[in-house]
């Protein structure tokens, strides 16, 4: 499993490299590509060769590129950023986890409410095929333990630079520092550019802008109300994979923030009263949680908190032991051992798990065995909140599927395409973003060439002020 060394307050360990380890600052390397000198992009083309407009250079808008291309339509690519893929190339920094080997059914349950409709993304291109994909550009994949699947140098750049270099073989336009604005009538694109404003005419676009996480490095959400204007319902955008807040004392802060707590099991009961459990780890942070199992079952906390204002978490620190075994262990005679060390002979605590407990449990429970043990068994935390959108490694909410055809044109609007993370689906960390993120990237490519193959053309009576 890929990891990241992480230093925190003296305190050395490996977390997953989901975790939060990587501060909203981290710097992702770039693939460095020249402003051009713009620009009336596609005014000289002939009129009977239709141009396709790809807005948003990330995996989603890159693969609409690569199979729109491979169907012999003239592409643009714009991008607000001075290089395309910086999301993805900071994916690769800890290990780039490409997609899930794990069966289909599996792989589809992890997109929750929307896995009906991102099974037919699938089945277009899945796992297999993005292995495969990724072969055709040289970069060979293998599966971990957890059934993650990483390119072999476990890196994001090399399989960028191959295929960005592919693409622009195949003759795909690239333009940088290119941020789409919104419309002029007719058809016509605006641009915000270091040269000043510009315009392009497309017959159709591709927007593949991303959600609302880490905006420095280009996806920041600003497109909602232009996609409103242009008859789009979009579910307002959250967090999605990120960390959860539970004030701590200053003490627990100062010594045990960064601490993993595995392995635990975490019940925790849905809006349909139905109750849930899962094993994992995760990591006690300065502001509350964060950490794979948290990703894992996030969407069901911040539901909780919009309806409750609180979600409960209850921790089962010591799966290996039944509460009534747990109760017997702990009232042996403990002599003159510590608490903790107690806790550690006798119940197998680690350091850890027993700052968590003292945070938690006062002194009279902890001197009592049964009491403690219930304790141990069902620890409840209650988090107060998501923590913000700019650092979660990704986000939920977006145009709503509903407004869109099979092949992911908005119906509002023929000639409008969509694809990646801005649409309205979330999954957990394990691969499955970049897996959705290429599908739904292919399949508005090939609709998009295929719309206009059949004499499409986008008609628009729309002048909207776009993200400026
Ligand atoms: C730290 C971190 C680690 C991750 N690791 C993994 C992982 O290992 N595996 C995994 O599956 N997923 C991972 N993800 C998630 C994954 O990177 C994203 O889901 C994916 O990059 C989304 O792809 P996208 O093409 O939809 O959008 P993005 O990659 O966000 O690309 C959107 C592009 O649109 C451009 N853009 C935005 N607005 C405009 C505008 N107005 N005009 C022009 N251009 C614009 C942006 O500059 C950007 O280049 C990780 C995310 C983070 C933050």
């Amino acid at each position: 499993m890929a990891r990241y060394e992480v230093r925190t307050k003296g305190l050395d360990r490996t977390v997953e490299k989901y975790g939060p380890s990587l501060g909203s600052s981290a710097r992702a390397p770039t693939l460095l590509w020249p402003v051009e000198p713009t620009c009336h992009h596609g005014w000289m083309t002939e009129a009977d060769t239709p141009r396709l407009a790809i807005i948003g250079g990330g995996p989603a808008g890159l693969m609409a590129a690569e199979a729109a291309r491979a169907i012999g339509m003239e592409v643009d690519l714009y991008d607000a950023m001075g290089s395309v893929g910086r999301k993805f190339l900071l994916a690769g920094k800890g290990g780039l986890n490409l997609t899930h080997a794990e069966p289909m059914a599996d792989f589809v349950s992890r997109f929750g409410a929307r896995q009906t409709a991102i099974s037919r993304w699938l089945e277009t291109f899945d796992a297999q095929a993005l292995r495969k994909w990724a072969s055709g550009l040289g970069v060979e994949t293998f599966v971990g333990s957890s059934g993650r699947v990483f390119p072999a140098d476990m890196k994001a750049a090399p399989l960028l630079r191959g295929w960005l270099h592919r693409l622009r073989e195949s003759g795909v336009g690239f333009h940088m520092h290119h941020r789409w604005l919104g419309w002029q009538r007719d058809g016509v694109l605006r641009f915000g550019t270091p040269h000043g404003e510009c315009t392009a005419k497309a017959d159709a676009v591709i927007f593949a802008l991303g959600g609302a996480s880490w905006p420095q490095l280009g996806s920041d959400g600003a497109w909602v109300d232009a996609m409103q204007q242009l008859g789009a319902e979009v579910s307002q955008l959250q967090s999605a994979n990120c960390g959860f807040e539970i004030p701590w004392s200053e003490y627990l802060i100062g010594r045990f923030a960064g601490a993993p707590l595995k392995p635990v099991i975490a019940h925790w009961t849905d809006r349909q009263g139905i109750a849930h459990a899962r094993q994992g780890e995760f990591v006690l942070t300065e502001y509350g949680i964060e950490g794979s199992l948290i990703y894992a079952i996030g969407a069901e906390l911040r539901e909780q908190i919009a309806a409750n204002g609180e979600a409960v978490l209850t921790l089962d620190l010591v799966p290996g032991y039944t509460q009534a075994a747990l109760a017997e262990r702990l009232a042996a005679p403990r002599g003159k051992h510590s608490i903790g060390d107690w806790l550690r002979r006798r119940a197998g605590l680690d350091a850890y798990k027993s700052a968590l407990v003292f945070e938690r449990v006062d002194k009279p429970t902890l001197a009592d065995p049964v009491a403690l043990a219930a304790q141990l068994k069902a620890l409840r935390l209650h988090l107060r909140r998501p923590r913000p959108m700019a650092e979660a490694i990704s986000t939920a909410g977006g145009v709503q599927l509903e407004s869109l055809d099979d092949a992911l044109m908005l119906r509002a609007k023929p000639g409008v395409f969509f694809a990646g993370e801005m649409l309205d689906w979330e999954a957990p960390t394990g691969g499955y973003l970049l897996t959705a993120c290429f599908a739904s990237g292919l399949i508005a490519g090939r609709g998009a060439a295929r719309w206009l193959e059949q004499g499409g053309r986008i008609i628009s009576d729309t002048d909207t002020s776009g993200t400026d």
